[in-house]
């Protein structure tokens, strides 16, 4: 394909920002203006114009972005040249190069990966083994604040250097961090792994330490391109700043408006400070937006201006109007899944569109729950995004530590997993005493017990359980050998059957067990597939350890074993940065969840809830929803919804308003558009106190068992008696279960209030109203 036709499916800024090729350029611009597509063009247009694809490094947010635009570029330049580039999420790249330079730092090239789960478990077993209070120090935010740190390029060493750091950490009662971080890191480098964050950290330290290699990447990326730099974190900013120093080809893309990371250390002062880093730097703006329709696009707009923080933009689209941004309110939260499943089912038949089209996002991942139900109960597809992914279910992660373990032996946490799985009369007594022995031997624990005959005695462990680790110890050497004669399918196949996992899951006949069974063979065919595609590519790796690398780094949205795409898609927000779909449906607009109960105590913490909005709206091309429901069920009790107050920070002119009574949703609510314009000004007359937001104390989400407070939160705006002044005696009225009947009388007032009704068929019932799912008939 010729150079001008790259350009002549770009506007004038775009193509601009792809034909200044050389020199630091930066383009800030809005949602759905093209950022993602001046990148692919660039690429493609820097190898037309001769550019070695060897030169070109490309980071993107995640590997499925990666992939899009890799055959988006093999469309211009050929599968060939294409598959060349250096392309992927920084994790991803860094780990192919740390596969050769590690051993720089006294890491094996095979090094394992752990994911998080790993990690927490590691600093999980430190703590206990330090015989600290868990209750005081949780894993898991122990582990984020050794993620967080090492993020900022603070190692152990480091940490020590910070004498306000230490005092932080007495203060808030967990003095002992420094020991347990330092404990942390020794244990990873001793099982020969690697934690998500060492794979920055070690890059950086490597191209810090080593100027020669440090040369050596810079001059083999000529061509540094960076995708959503706005969530660039301070490790990744270093990477690209060492590597980019020598030609300044760097051209990164971004929206600050859409910066959404910061509680993961993503650093908005890259962008902020880019242009004083590179007094050369040449900027774009890009303001039209493709995506999506005038009405998106302007209530999009309508709502980020309210942040104090950011910089000028003013996008606009050529698009056609279409409808407006919907508003709809709900009784609960399984009206709300009804009320979303029913508009998808009636959309996609009546239009015949692919379930393809349609994404729900949500705050949280428990929202999830009602519309999978919602879903499943009539039989729509639908994918959830960074649920437990199927690499992380125990019977993969099962066998996979095992062929970690024929890969690395010294990984601790795969060693940990299987050394009792299946049961081979290994006890918890006899894995904390191989622990002490591999502590203060400092050794790893595969080495401890593949020579436990010489330690066991005297660590006190019996004869009997000797044997058994010694079997255990001599299994995995032979695992070992073994990949030094067989590819990864046979090497992974022959572990199954003879680990025993295999004998154990074939004999669970249960409807789990079966397919904890069709989950291995299906890892399996996985590897079948990855050893055949490496085989076909030249100098391809089919190697284990790259096997294993590619699965410890399928981020949350790249899991894509299920190769059936016409789902409707599930997500949290967060996941679905960079991505569009026709018809967006944004749930759970309340109060307490989105902005979120956390955030509500800070202007920036709000400011970055309300990016996360914005994030969200403008993923939609055609139609935008937003729904709240009144009540919900949180932390396990009922609570009152408020409509989130970014609904109320909509501008009017781009949107359309509920009516004033919530409706119990089972599918068949007529749209009145007349209905809807008077409902607007109700609505807004509704909600209009401007006081509203301002005594809705910020608070935590309360500890389970101490839930009263959110319950009668008294400055609920939504009167839950409202339901029942929708309701007269006499009415006639439908329920989901109970069919038609007759309102025969109300009891109580406010949520309380109760319908004494005579079912035609089901007879008389007495129901709570905020529960019951009532349709009047008139
Ligand atoms: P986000 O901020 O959400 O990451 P973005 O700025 O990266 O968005 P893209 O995803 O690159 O935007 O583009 C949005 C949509 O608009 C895509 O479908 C893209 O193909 C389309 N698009 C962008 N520019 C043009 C153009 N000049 N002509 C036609 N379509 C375009
Ligand atoms: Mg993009």
């Amino acid at each position: 394909m010729h150079v001008s036709t790259i350009l002549d499916q770009l506007n004038e800024s775009q193509r601009q920002a792809v034909e200044n090729t050389e020199g630091p350029v930066m383009v800030i611009a809005g949602a759905g203006s093209g950022k993602t597509r001046v990148l692919t063009f660039r690429i493609a247009y820097l190898m037309q114009k001769g550019v070695d694809p060897f030169n070109i490094l490309s980071l993107t947010f995640t590997n499925k972005a990666a992939k899009e635009m890799k055959d988006r570029i093999s469309r211009f330049v050929g599968h060939q040249e294409a598959k060349n580039l250096w392309m992927g999420t920084f994790h991803s790249v860094f780990a192919r190069i740390l596969r050769v330079e590690a051993p720089l730092l006294g890491y094996p090239t095979n090094f394992t990966i752990y994911d998080a789960d790993d990690s927490v478990k590691l600093v999980g077993n430190v703590i206990k083994e330090m015989q600290l209070d868990k209750e005081i120090y949780k894993a898991k935010q122990i582990f984020g604040r050794i993620s967080s740190l090492k993020n900022n390029l603070i190692t152990p060493k480091g940490y020590q250097k910070f004498p306000e750091l230490i005092e932080a950490d007495h203060a808030a009662k967990i003095p002992m961090f420094g020991d347990i971080y330092k404990q942390y890191t020794d244990r990873c480098f001793r099982s020969g792994a690697m934690d998500f964050d060492d794979l920055l950290l070690k890059t950086n330290e490597i191209l810090t330490r080593f100027p020669e290699v440090l040369a050596k990447y810079q001059n083999r990326f000529k061509y540094i391109l960076v995708d959503e730099y706005q969530d660039t974190n301070h490790s990744q900013y270093l990477i690209v700043k060492s590597l980019a120093s020598r030609f300044e080809n760097l051209c990164v893309v971004g929206d600050d408006a859409q910066s959404i990371y910061a509680f993961r250390g993503a650093n908005i002062r890259n962008i902020l400070n880019f242009q004083s880093d590179y007094p050369s730097a040449k900027m774009f703006k890009l303001e039209q937006n493709y995506r999506s329709t005038k009405n998106i696009v302007n209530a999009a707009n309508s709502i980020i201006k309210k942040n104090k923080e950011q910089l000028q933009k003013d996008v606009w689209t050529a698009n056609p109007s279409g409808d407006k941004v919907q508003i709809r309110k709900l009784v609960s939260e399984t009206d709300e899944a009804n009320f979303v499943a029913q508009t998808v089912f009636d959309a996609q038949a009546n239009q015949n569109l692919p379930f393809s089209d349609f994404a729900v996002l949500y705050r949280t991942n428990a929202q999830s729950r009602a519309f999978e139900d919602a879903f499943r109960r009539r039989n729509m597809p639908y994918r959830i995004f960074g649920g437990l992914s199927f690499y992380q279910r125990k019977e993969i992660k099962d066998l996979l530590a095992y062929v970690r373990l024929a890969v690395n032996p010294n990984d601790e946490e795969a060693f940990r997993r299987v050394i009792n799985y299946p049961i081979r009369g290994i006890g918890q007594t006899t894995i904390d005493k191989l622990t002490i022995l591999a502590n203060t031997e400092q050794k790893s624990l595969a080495e401890i017990a593949s020579q436990i005959y010489f330690y066991g005695n005297a660590a006190g462990i019996q004869k009997g359980t000797q044997q058994k680790i010694e079997e255990f110890a001599t299994r995995i050497q032979s695992y070992q050998a073994l990949l030094q004669q067989q590819d990864a399918f046979e090497v992974a196949t022959y572990i199954a059957k003879t680990s025993g996992l295999l004998t154990e899951l074939s004999a669970d006949k249960t409807p789990e067990g079966i397919s904890r069974y069709e989950n291995i063979q299906e890892l399996l065919n996985g590897i079948q597939e990855f050893v055949e595609s490496a085989k076909q590519e030249d100098g391809a790796d089919a190697s284990l350890a790259t096997y294993l690398q590619d699965v410890a780094l399928v981020s949350s949205t790249d899991d894509s074993n299920d190769p059936d795409t016409n789902k409707i898609s599930l997500m949290t927000i967060h996941l679905a940065k960079g991505l569009e779909f026709p018809y967006v449906f944004v749930v759970g607009m309340e109060e307490g969840l989105f902005p979120s109960m956390m955030s509500m105590g800070s202007r920036s913490d709000l400011e970055e809830e309300r990016r996360l909005f914005y994030v969200a709206l403008t993923r939609a091309e055609r139609m935008a929803y937003l729904t709240y429901a009144l009540v919900r069920h949180r932390w396990g009790k009922v609570v009152d919804g408020e409509p989130s107050r970014f609904l109320d920070e909509l501008d009017d002119a781009f949107v359309n308003f509920p009516e004033p009574e919530a409706s119990a949703f089972f599918g068949d609510l007529p749209f009145n558009q007349q209905a809807h314009q008077e409902a607007r000004q109700r609505w807004r007359a509704e909600n209009a106190n401007p006081n509203r937001f301002q005594n809705s104390k910020p608070s935590s989400p309360p500890p389970p068992g101490n839930l009263k407070k959110i319950e009668s939160s008294g400055n609920s705006n939504v009167d839950s008696g409202q339901f029942a002044t929708a309701l007269t005696e006499g009415q006639r009225v439908v329920h989901e279960r109970f069919g038609s009947g007759a309102v025969v009388k109300l009891e109580g007032s406010g949520p309380d209030t109760k319908a004494v009704i005579m079912f035609d068929n089901a007879g008389e019932k007495k129901l709570l109203l905020k529960f019951a799912k009532l349709k009047v008939l008139t």
